[in-house]
């Protein structure tokens, strides 16, 4: 079983975030790291546990003592597998030197950096709190902390972002020389200050610059020697997130902390999102978890829909089985995406082909049930 924490605290927010996070809610920190603490222990995770990550929200605002609070917590509860990940998303103006090896020292060995962009102007645009010489600075300070394993995540279709300025992005970040890429498409998420800015006439950039830009990233990322495992994701040789990957094949994982999701088996849990009241209930012992049952279908749906994210596709027997299952609509929807080419069936399993990742999000709706 793979833990998820959602870390809900952030500097400032972002003009596009729609996640859970809160800005000047600082004061609140300790109660909700004492808060999940109580969580795991009333839970019924089991281990050893192979995957932790910490997502947020931005979790390297927490103090190094209180990432290692919650990782005790978790180890007496459910114990550590060999090897196992430990990921942490970081603004790299969060981290400096002295704080990266606290990080390390309390087992943190991967770490995720929010750098998005290179260009001041965009990055301001986003309402990001950082400089692109401050991901510079992290990153090399992290690898001085002994991180053998980082993550840059770079965002693509930004107002105002050429095709030119998104490969000085990637040219920049490459130059640094990280284990892991994830790209992502700037969504334009209702009711987020951004949303509100292209109501008012914020050009956002045409579908073809963006489709440019990310057909771009996959040839300069396969030339750089990184594999596409997955439509954002992008690994060096053995340094695929193995949390991710883990729950992309369907594992079970626990999700903890306001807004968290998991699933355990046919059970999906999750909760509110509202700070005060997931600790509240917390302590209250009231449980906070909000769980729905699955059938069988919709988790052996899921499954499929997940495989189709990764390069390691889906087995043909078992999706046939289960497309034919559900009906021939789906069976004629399923072979209209192989003719066209988005989806490929090589190796006995069917895969989305580069040009399908693209328009991934169009695919899973067509194959919805
Ligand atoms: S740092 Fe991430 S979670 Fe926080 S406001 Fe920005 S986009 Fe949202």
């Amino acid at each position: 079983m793979n833990a998820y924490l959602h870390i809900p605290f952030c500097a400032s927010i972002c003009s596009y975030c729609d996640f859970t996070s809160f800005a000047g809610r600082e004061s609140q920190m300790a109660a909700y790291v004492d808060a999940l603490c109580l969580e795991i222990k009333d839970s019924s995770l089991e281990g050893p546990l192979p995957t932790i990550y910490f997502g947020g929200g931005t979790p390297s605002l927490l103090a190094p003592a209180q990432l290692g609070q919650i990782l005790e917590t978790l180890q007496k509860k459910a114990g550590f597998a060999q090897g196992i990940e430990i990921s942490m998303e970081a603004n790299p103006e969060t981290v400096e030197s002295q704080r990266l090896r606290a990080d390390r020292a309390v087992g943190v060995n991967r770490l995720s950096f929010g750098a998005q962009a290179v260009q001041r102007e965009i990055l301001r645009k986003l309402g990001r709190g950082h400089e692109w010489e401050r991901v510079e600075k992290a990153f090399q300070e992290a690898r001085e902390a002994g991180f053998d394993n980082i993550n840059l995540d770079l965002m693509f279709g930004l107002p105002g972002q050429s095709l030119g300025m998104f490969q000085e992005s990637i040219e920049k970040a490459a130059d640094l020389n990280p284990d892991h890429f994830s790209l992502y498409a700037l969504q334009v998420e209702e009711g987020t200050p951004l949303a509100a800015q292209a109501a008012q006439g914020l050009a956002l950039p045409p579908d073809d610059l963006t489709a440019d830009e990310y057909a771009w990233a996959q040839g300069f990322l396969a030339r750089q020697g990184f594999q596409q495992y997955e439509v954002s994701n992008f690994a060096r040789d053995g340094k695929a997130c193995r949390h991710n990957w883990n729950i992309w094949r369907g594992e079970d994982y626990w999700g903890f902390g306001v807004s968290a999701v998991g699933t355990v088996g046919r059970v999906r849990h999750g909760h509110g999102d509202d700070l005060m009241e997931y600790i509240r209930r917390v302590n209250a012992g009231e449980g906070a978890l909000v769980m729905e049952s699955l059938t069988e279908d919709t988790r052996a749906w899921e499954k499929l829909m997940l495989g189709l994210r990764t390069q390691d596709g889906v087995e043909k027997a078992e999706a046939d089985r289960f497309i034919r299952a559900v009906g021939s609509p789906q069976w004629a929807r399923f072979n209209r995406l192989l003719k066209e080419g988005f989806l490929s069936l090589t190796g006995g399993r069917y895969r989305v082909t580069s040009k399908g990742y693209f328009v991934l999000n169009g695919i899973l709706e067509v194959l919805a049930v």
